[in-house]
């Protein structure tokens, strides 16, 4: 039977958040993309298939154009496309247009062929010796790969013999790709012109980003190289600018914690303290609070190091403690900015620890952070950082601490752990892990007594305080997760 001939819809209305422009030298290849339309005719057409996204009725193929292009290119590209996609077209730079469409219909091409090779181990050198830009065209693959993973970091791990390439996924490494240590340099090298590094220093670390376009998401790369006595260790990380800002709601938090939570922030002063390790969502929830506010009525600013993610209606700060511009210094000097929410990155000494208790007693709500494990060892922290207890007892509002712990795959839980989509791990997707200490007025005169942190441990927990390990295992009887990963991630529990 044929299938009737209807031209793809020109317009697209009601996704507000798709590309507006698009910068050429950033673009990835696509392949299900490319392969929507034949080189000639992209080439011919002068339009270029970025991506396709996944939308409702119609998946969207976005396509970048001349910003000049009119009706007619449109009419014809909508006749050579399959009428199951929308169009959305894009306007960018048309200068080069006809040599990056060129180039990307290549790089899909040898993209696939090497990645499919370096994950089979087979020798690249074959397919090397025929692709000139073979570093260009790999390490593209590579970022689409973890992209599409939805990895944090791309790890390029020189061995003896090889060059291991790994993906952190849910917090875990999965090994993406092992390739002959032939190919280190060229594609180190490579790595470092596109973050615009010194390519001929390789024995000293080094920093840098760039930005690229992969499935039509504007993709930062931070990299970081680390001289090794194999070879320079790069690291990549993957950041989304466009990701959406995480709701308190999406974070899946039992409504009890939720509660806490927003009563500790929507009270007019206080210090609410969040730890955890790296890597362990801490940021996620306290852009969340802070999404909670309201932002007209109310001055919202932070100091990051650095700034990852823009908010619109807050105001950010990079501190830079190079130039003298450190926590201590930058929030004197924000005070005066007449604000009435800040997140403070971390409290890290004594000074920005005396600053943030000095902020919250002159009336304001101050979100941070230290380094500490759970609730209790944050607060023996800060007794450490500030020795004046009472200032301490009376500023603080609580305690967060949390974790990220894997979820069972929905896909293979019920039966052989491990398949296609969780990458043969057997989870998929993370969850928060939460223990919340309020200080109620009797830990506060307890604090101000000065009692030792094994008190005022036994002290909450007569309070009703629940630790996050008892809100792990009540995941575990929930069937989010299992004891492996608590264990993994909370350690193994102490048995008397
Ligand atoms: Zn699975």
């Amino acid at each position: 039977m044929n299938q009737p001939q209807v031209p793809p819809e020109m317009s697209l209305t009601d996704c507000a958040v798709l590309p507006t422009y698009v910068e050429l030298d950033e673009l990835i290849a696509c392949p299900e993309a490319l392969a929507c339309i034949a080189e000639q005719s992209a080439i011919r057409l002068d339009m270029l298939p970025v991506a396709i996204w996944p939308n409702e009725l119609k998946p969207v193929l976005i396509l970048a154009c001349d910003s000049r292009a009119d009706n007619i290119q449109s009419e014809r590209i909508a006749q050579l496309v399959d009428y199951r996609y929308q169009l959305h077209l894009v306007p960018c730079a048309s200068v080069e247009l006809g040599l990056v469409i060129r180039r990307l219909y290549t790089e899909a091409f040898t993209s696939q062929q090497l990645l499919e090779m370096s994950r089979l181990q087979i020798d690249q050198q074959a397919v090397i010796e025929t692709v000139a830009e073979y570093p260009v065209h790999l390490v593209n693959a590579l970022i689409l790969q973890a992209v599409r993973m939805g990895a944090s970091d791309l790890h390029f791990s020189p061995q003896r013999q090889s060059l291991e390439i790994r993906v952190r996924v849910d917090g875990v490494l999965l090994t993406l790709a092992c390739v002959s240590r032939s190919l280190l340099n060229s594609l180190l090298v490579r790595i470092k012109i596109m973050a615009t590094l010194d390519i001929a220093e390789t024995r000293l670390p080094q920093d840098g980003q760039f930005r690229r376009i992969v499935d039509g998401h504007n993709i930062d790369c931070r990299v970081s190289s680390f001289p090794t006595v194999a070879g320079e260790n790069t690291v990549i990380r993957l950041i989304n600018a466009q990701k959406q800002l995480h709701k308190l709601s999406v974070l899946n938090l039992p409504q009890q914690i939720v509660d806490q939570l927003c009563s500790l922030v929507h009270r007019p002063a206080g210090l609410v303290v969040f730890c955890g390790p790296t890597g362990a969502g801490k940021s996620t929830t306290l852009f969340a609070l802070l999404e909670q506010l309201d932002h007209s009525a109310l001055s919202v600013m932070t100091l990051e190091d650095p700034v990852e993610q823009r908010i619109e209606g807050i105001r950010q700060t990079s501190i830079d403690v190079s130039r003298q511009w450190g926590y201590a210094q930058a929030l004197r000097a924000l005070l005066r900015q007449d604000p009435d929410v800040l997140l403070v990155g971390e409290i890290r000494d004594t000074d920005s620890c005396r600053m943030v208790l000095r902020a919250v007693s002159t009336g304001h709500q101050v979100l941070t952070t230290v380094h500490a494990n759970d609730v209790h060892g944050a607060l023996h922290r800060l007794q450490d950082l500030h020795t004046d207890n009472s200032a301490l007892a009376l500023g603080l509002s609580g305690l967060v601490a949390q974790r990220l712990l894997r979820c069972l795959c929905v896909h293979c839980k019920d039966g052989v752990r491990g398949c296609e989509t969780c990458f043969g791990t057997g989870y998929q997707g993370r969850q928060v892990v939460m223990e919340v200490l309020e200080i109620t007025s009797v830990l506060k005169s307890a604090i101000m007594r000065g009692e030792s942190i094994d008190e005022l441990h036994d002290r909450s927990i007569k309070s009703g305080f629940i630790n996050m390990r008892s809100m792990a295992m009540q995941m575990v009887r929930a069937g989010i997760t299992d004891v492996q990963e608590v264990n993994r991630v909370l350690g193994v529990a102490a048995t008397f």
